[in-house]
């Protein structure tokens, strides 16, 4: 085993467990002149609050660290229409190091945390190694998980809509469906094969089946002459007598009407129980045979947060007081889908978007600040939305700003400039705006891109039993 040697004393270490222990108990008290503020989640939350500290503590003595599993921040609005093809996958994903100027990154799974210790296990994606860091001042910003309210058939047999990985798997395997309806001409394998569902009837549903619909179609018209388009079946659940409770019904009722006509079939007061290889199963004991089957029913927390020793809200989303501290824990603020923010306004919560984290994280950068400073008096967060906006199909959008409803062509090239402007690198805008136009011109990509090999990196595999932060902290040399 290599050895490790101790930057600040010299000491060398024969594994990475002594060298920690050593370094938490040795060097810890040293170095508090210099604080150290570590992120954790490099999703909306995370990365506004890097971008906005970055700037404020420019010339400050800190030290800033950010965690994410995944190396990139990824513009999840956009990601239904990477499933469509609309958009190349690493065009909405931006490398978390481009907002690195003083910050320190590091691409590793949040393992625990402990409070009372202001300590953070994580272990590095490529080797499994585990690590600890410490931290003064901690944001919490990891996000939700998909919640499938513990229904394992389901979680194996559907495909989920929130990572990058998920969008490409959604668009590819909807490409074979394609590829294998051409070739079938059974009835009713074609049908099953051609029968698209998506369960869930909020944004991320509706916006998700919107762009399947508009894909599955064109591509068949264009590509698969073989296939009588009169047997695709593309089909969205929801669980409410609506979709989108998120806006004003007379708005959802437009965008219903206008995805029906589209050909998509809606399903209300629907619920998914169970489902397998080739079909779903609803409450109404109805089996759908269908062989592509997709969920964006609602958010839980991962493990981490969950097992948090703090006040939690509904989903085991972590309480925090009006300037988004976490309560009876000064120092550790938290944002986003993973936090539990009451309006004292309204008593209502807030909910789980990316304009709101993006939101969050301002009013966290400005009180980090105010804190380093000790005279400035810390935010309130309030915020009342603008407004909110959906794509539904192929130029057509719906909108509702400033209590204005706007739908169609308006709506959609608002949503289109609105997001668009979001976007946070010139470069990807740019590659965006290009997708975008040549999809004007060109039919989309029917490339079955297949399964991706994997090379395993051969890193040094930690053998011993992980220790505990108590253990490495006690441990004695
Ligand atoms: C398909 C889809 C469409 C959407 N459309 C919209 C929209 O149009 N408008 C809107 O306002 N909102 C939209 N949302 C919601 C929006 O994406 C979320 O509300 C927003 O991303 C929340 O930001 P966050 O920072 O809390 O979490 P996230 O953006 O999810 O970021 C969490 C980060 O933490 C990382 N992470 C998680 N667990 C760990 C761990 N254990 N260790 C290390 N890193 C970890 C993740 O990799 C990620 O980088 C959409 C969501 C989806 C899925």
């Amino acid at each position: 085993m290599s050895k490790i040697n101790c930057n600040n004393c010299n000491l060398v270490f024969s594994s990475e467990f002594e060298y920690y222990a050593h370094h938490i108990t040795a060097h810890k008290s040293q170095s508090t002149s210099i604080k150290k503020i570590l992120i954790l989640g490099g999703g909306f939350g995370g990365i506004t609050i890097l971008r906005d500290i970055e700037k404020r503590f420019e010339n400050e003595k800190v030290e800033i660290t950010i965690v994410s599993n995944d190396n990139y921040f990824l513009f999840t609005p956009m990601l239904p229409q990477v499933v469509s093809g609309l958009i190349h996958p690493s065009n909405i994903s931006t490398p978390i190091r481009y907002f690195c100027k003083k910050a320190k990154f590091l691409q590793a799974t949040v393992e625990s945390i402990d409070l009372d210790q202001q300590l953070v296990t994580i272990q590095r994606s490529f080797d499994n190694k585990v690590r600890t860091l410490e931290y003064d001042y901690m944001v919490l910003a990891l996000g939700g998980k998909s919640n499938y309210f513990k229904n394992t058939n389901l979680e194996k047999h559907s495909f989920s809509m929130k990572t990058i990985e998920d969008a490409i798997a959604v668009k590819n395997h909807i490409i074979l469906m394609l590829e294998h309806a051409a070739q079938t001409g059974n009835y009713k394998l074609q049908k099953t094969l051609l029968t698209f569902v998506v369960i869930g009837g909020g944004f991320a549903g509706v916006e998700t089946i919107s762009e399947i619909n508009h894909f599955v179609r064109q591509s068949i018209s264009n590509f698969y002459k073989s296939i009588n388009p009169k047997n695709i079946n593309v089909v969205l659940i929801s669980s409410k007598d609506r979709i989108l409770p998120e806006i004003n019904e007379k708005l959802a009722k437009t965008a219903l009407d206008f995805i029906e006509k589209e050909g998509v079939t809606v399903l209300k007061n629907a619920r998914a129980v169970d489902a397998g290889e080739e079909f779903v199963m609803l409450n109404n004991n109805e089996k759908l045979p269908c062989a592509t089957l997709i969920w964006t029913g609602g958010i839980t927390m991962n493990q981490v947060i969950s097992e948090l020793k703090c006040e939690h809200g509904d989903n085991g989303r972590v309480q925090v007081d009006e300037m988004l501290r976490m309560k009876n824990h000064d120092n550790v603020f938290v944002l986003g889908d993973c936090a539990w923010i009451k309006d004292a306004a309204s008593n209502s919560i807030y909910p789980s978007t990316a304009q709101h984290a993006i939101r969050e994280g301002k009013v966290i950068a400005e009180n980090l600040e105010a804190v380093f400073d000790g005279k400035k008096k810390l935010k309130r967060f309030s915020f009342n939305s603008m407004g909110i906006m959906a794509i539904i199909g192929n130029r057509m959008g719906i909108a509702t700003i400033a209590d204005h409803d706007l739908s169609g062509i308006p709506a959609w090239l608002v949503w289109r400039s609105y997001y668009l402007s979001k976007i946070p690198t010139f470069g990807k805008k740019i590659k965006i705006f290009v997708d975008w136009s040549i999809d004007f011109l060109l039919p989309r990509d029917v490339t079955l891109i297949g399964s991706i090999k994997k090379k395993k990196t051969h890193g040094i595999h930690i053998t011993e039993n992980i220790p505990s932060i108590k253990e490495q902290l006690t441990f004695k040399f």
